[in-house]
C-alpha cells in the first residue's frame, strides 16, 4: 500500500465504495443528483434536463494532451467525455456532444465496458489519471464504474472535470473519490449564467460547490515529475465584454476560499455554437480584456496556476464527429 495510493481503494475495501455508490443510485429514482433537482426516475428511463437515464454517455475516451500541464503531464490525461450536461452555455465547445443528446443516446455504455475502458486508459495509454469530463448529472454512474474497476486494477487518480453546478450533496458522497477537482467557475452574476448557460441559482451553486471541493482535497499537490496527485484547481474562462464577472469571481476565490488555491486562467474563448448569434458573446476576447484580468490576478496574490497565452483559441477546439482524437487525429479512440 503505497502513501500515494487513491483514496477510492481504501474506500472499496472497507465497502464504503459500495454504499456510497448505492446511495447515489437510491437518489436516481427521483433525480435530484445536480443543483436543478429535476425529480424524474432515471431509473426507469425517464429524462430530465440533462437527458440522460440510467446508463452513462460516453462519448469520447482519448488520451487528452491540452490540459493544464499538471494534469496532462508528458502521457496525457486519461479522459472521459461524458455525453449531454446539466447546462447547456449558448457558447459551449463541446456542443457536438453536451447539446445533441439525440444523436449521444446510442452511446450509453454499461458499467463493466466503461471500467474497461479507465484500464485501457491507465494500462495501455499509460495515462496520468483518469479525467472525468462533464460528470455532474453522472455522479452515481461515475462511482459505480470506479467500483467495478478497482477489482480490475485501477489505481489511478481521478480527475472530477466540470462546469461547477454541482450539488454539494452529491459532492460529499465523492469524498475520498475524487483526487482532483478541476471545476469552472463560468459566473458571478446569476443574470448571466440563466441568460447563457440557462443555470439558476449558479454562483451559490457554484461557490458552494468550490468551498466543498476545497474542503475535501485542498491545495494542489504534485509529484516529483509535477503531476497532480491531489488537489483543486479551479479554471475560469474569460468571457468578452466583462461577462464572466472576472472581477468579483477571482476576488471571491482569494478572499473566501484562499489566495494560495491554483488558478488557471483562459483566453481560449470563441463564439461557437450559438454564440455568433448573440451579439454579447459574438467575438473573441480582446487583448486589452485579457491583460485587465491578469492584471487582477497579480493584484489579488493568486499566485499558483497558469495564465493561457493570448491567441490560444484556435487550438483548443475539439471537433466531436472527426473519426478518432477530437483534439487531433493520432491516437485511437476505442469508445
Ligand atoms: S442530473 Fe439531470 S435529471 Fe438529475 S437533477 Fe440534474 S439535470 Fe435533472
Amino acid at each position: 500500500m503505497g502513501a500515494l495510493e487513491p483514496g477510492y481503494i481504501s474506500l472499496y475495501r472497507s465497502g464504503e465504495l459500495r454504499r456510497r455508490a448505492k446511495a447515489l443510485e437510491a437518489r436516481l429514482t427521483s433525480c435530484d443528483i445536480c443543483p436543478r433537482e429535476c425529480g424524474v426516475n432515471r431509473l426507469q428511463g425517464e429524462r430530465g434536463f440533462c437527458h440522460s437515464a440510467h446508463l452513462p454517455i460516453v462519448a469520447a475516451v482519448c488520451a487528452h494532451h491540452g490540459e493544464e500541464p499538471a494534469i496532462s503531464g508528458s502521457r496525457g490525461s486519461g479522459t472521459i467525455f461524458f455525453g449531454n450536461c446539466n447546462m447547456r452555455c449558448a457558447y459551449c465547445q463541446n456542443y457536438q456532444i453536451s447539446q445533441r443528446w439525440r444523436k449521444h443516446q446510442s452511446r450509453e455504455m454499461d458499467f463493466h465496458t466503461l471500467a474497461q475502458r479507465m484500464l485501457y486508459l491507465q494500462d495501455e495509454l499509460e495515462c496520468h489519471n483518469i479525467n472525468f469530463v462533464s460528470p455532474s448529472h453522472f455522479v452515481p454512474q461515475l462511482v459505480r464504474a470506479v467500483l467495478e474497476a478497482v477489482p480490475m486494477g485501477l489505481r489511478l487518480p481521478l480527475v472530477y472535470n466540470c462546469s461547477g453546478y454541482d450539488s454539494t450533496r452529491s459532492l460529499k458522497e465523492l469524498d475520498g473519490i475524487i483526487d482532483i477537482y478541476l471545476p469552472d467557475l463560468r459566473y458571478a452574476s446569476d443574470k448571466w449564467a440563466r441568460r447563457f448557460s440557462q443555470a439558476a441559482g449558479y454562483v451559490k451553486h457554484a461557490r458552494a460547490a468550490i468551498r466543498e471541493m476545497y474542503r475535501q482535497v485542498g491545495e494542489l499537490v504534485l509529484d516529483e515529475a509535477g503531476i497532480a496527485r491531489r488537489g483543486l484547481i479551479v479554471r475560469h474562462l474569460v468571457l468578452p465584454n466583462g461577462l464572466a464577472g472576472s472581477r468579483e469571481s477571482l476576488t471571491w476565490l482569494a478572499e473566501e476560499v484562499s489566495p494560495a488555491v491554483t488558478v488557471s486562467i483562459m483566453s481560449q474563448y470563441l463564439p461557437a455554437h450559438r454564440a455568433s448569434r448573440i451579439p454579447a458573446l459574438s467575438r473573441k476576447l480582446w487583448a486589452s480584456e485579457y491583460s485587465e484580468v491578469i492584471e487582477l490576478v497579480d493584484r489579488l496574490g493568486l499566485e499558483n496556476g497558469w495564465l493561457q497565452e493570448m491567441g490560444a483559441s484556435d487550438n483548443y477546439l475539439p471537433d466531436f464527429d472527426r473519426q478518432g482524437h477530437p483534439f487531433s487525429s493520432t491516437v485511437a479512440n476505442p469508445a
